[in-house]
C-alpha cells in the first residue's frame, strides 16, 4: 500500500493502534499518520516502528513525546498548534488512546478551545476480550486497573460486586493470582469469569470458567504477557432455563418476539442470541 501525505483538515486525531498484531490497524489510521502535520505519541519509539512496518515516511516530521503528565504548558503548545491550522495525530503506546492510556488532558483542552477532535477507531483490549470471553456483552463496565494493595483492591471490588454488568479489568501478569483470590473472596468463587492473555499475539490464551476454575488454572504458574480479566454479571451463572422461559413468556405477552428476547437478555444478563433462540423454540412449540 502506498500512504502519501495529503492535506488533512486542522484538528486533533486520536489514532488507535494494534494491541499485538501489527496488521490490526485501519487504512484510515495509516492515512492520518501519513498526513498529519504533527504526530504526538506516548511512546515515540513504538510509533516510529509501527509507521516503519507500514511504510509510512516521516518526511521530515518529528514524533513528539506527549502523555498526561507532560503538563499544562505542553498541552497548551499542542492546542496552539491546532489553532494555527495544523493537524495533530495522537497515538498511545497501544490500542485506543484514553483507554487506560494518556490522551484525556489533550482531548479535553482541544474541546474546551473549540477545536475539532476526532478519532480513527480501532483495537481496545477490553472489547477484544469481551467479544471472545463467552460472557454477556449486552451491558458491560470497564473498570481498568484495580489498586495493587489487597485492602484497597477488595474495597474497589465490593463497590462493583452487585452491578448488573459484565465487568472488565486490566491486570498485570505479576498480580493475576492475587487478583483472582480477591475476586473469589469478594465476588464469590462460583461467578462466571474469563482471563484473556496476549490477545492477537502468538501465545494468545483464553480461559473461561468460574473464578474457582481460573484460580486452579493459574495456580503455581509464572504468568507473562498482557492480561484482561472479565467477571460475569452477578447471578448470570445461576439463571435456570425455567427462569428464562418464564421471563420470555411474560415479555412476549406485550412485545414482539425479537423485542422480548432483547429485553430478557438485558434483564438477566444473558447473551441475546441464546435468549432469541430460546424464544424462537418456544414460539415454534406453541404453534
Ligand atoms: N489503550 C489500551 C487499550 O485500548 O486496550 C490499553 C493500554 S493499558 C496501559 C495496557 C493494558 O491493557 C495491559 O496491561 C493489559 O491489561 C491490556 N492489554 C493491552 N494489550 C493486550 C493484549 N494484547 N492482550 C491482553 N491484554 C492487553
Amino acid at each position: 500500500m502506498n500512504f502519501q501525505r495529503k492535506p488533512l483538515p486542522a484538528g486533533l486525531y486520536f489514532v488507535s493502534t494494534p494491541i499485538g498484531s501489527a496488521r490490526d490497524i485501519t487504512l484510515r489510521a495509516l492515512d492520518i499518520l501519513a498526513s498529519a502535520d504533527v504526530i504526538a505519541s506516548e511512546d515515540t519509539r513504538t510509533t516510529r516502528k509501527l509507521m516503519d512496518i507500514h511504510g509510512i515516511p516521516l518526511d521530515g516530521r518529528k514524533v513528539i513525546a506527549h502523555h498526561d503528565h507532560s503538563g499544562p504548558a505542553a498541552v497548551q503548545g499542542l492546542v496552539d498548534l491546532v489553532s494555527s491550522g495544523k493537524s495533530l495525530a495522537y497515538v498511545s503506546e497501544a490500542g485506543t488512546p484514553l483507554i487506560a492510556d494518556p490522551g484525556f488532558e489533550l482531548g479535553r483542552a482541544m474541546a474546551e478551545a473549540g477545536l475539532p477532535v476526532t478519532a480513527a477507531p480501532g483495537p481496545v483490549a477490553a472489547v477484544c476480550a469481551l467479544s471472545i470471553s463467552g460472557l454477556s456483552s449486552d451491558k458491560f463496565l470497564f473498570a481498568g486497573f484495580l489498586p495493587s494493595g489487597k485492602s484497597q483492591r477488595d474495597k474497589a471490588l465490593a463497590e462493583l460486586r452487585d452491578l448488573p454488568f459484565t465487568i472488565i479489568f486490566y491486570e498485570s501478569p505479576k498480580r493475576i493470582q492475587e487478583m483472582l483470590a480477591s475476586l473469589a473472596d469478594i465476588m464469590g468463587p462460583e461467578r462466571e469469569s474469563a482471563v484473556c492473555r496476549e490477545l492477537t499475539k502468538k501465545f494468545e490464551e483464553v480461559r473461561r470458567g468460574t473464578i474457582a476454575d481460573l484460580i486452579e488454572a493459574f495456580d503455581g504458574r509464572t504468568v507473562k504477557g498482557e492480561i484482561v480479566v472479565l467477571v460475569g454479571r452477578k447471578g448470570a451463572a445461576q439463571i435456570e432455563d425455567v427462569d428464562v422461559d418464564a421471563a420470555l413468556r411474560a415479555a412476549m405477552q406485550t412485545m414482539r418476539l425479537k423485542d422480548a428476547a432483547t429485553a430478557v437478555s438485558g434483564a438477566l444478563g444473558l447473551p441475546r442470541r441464546q435468549v432469541y433462540q430460546r424464544a424462537l423454540d418456544m414460539d415454534k412449540d406453541a404453534k
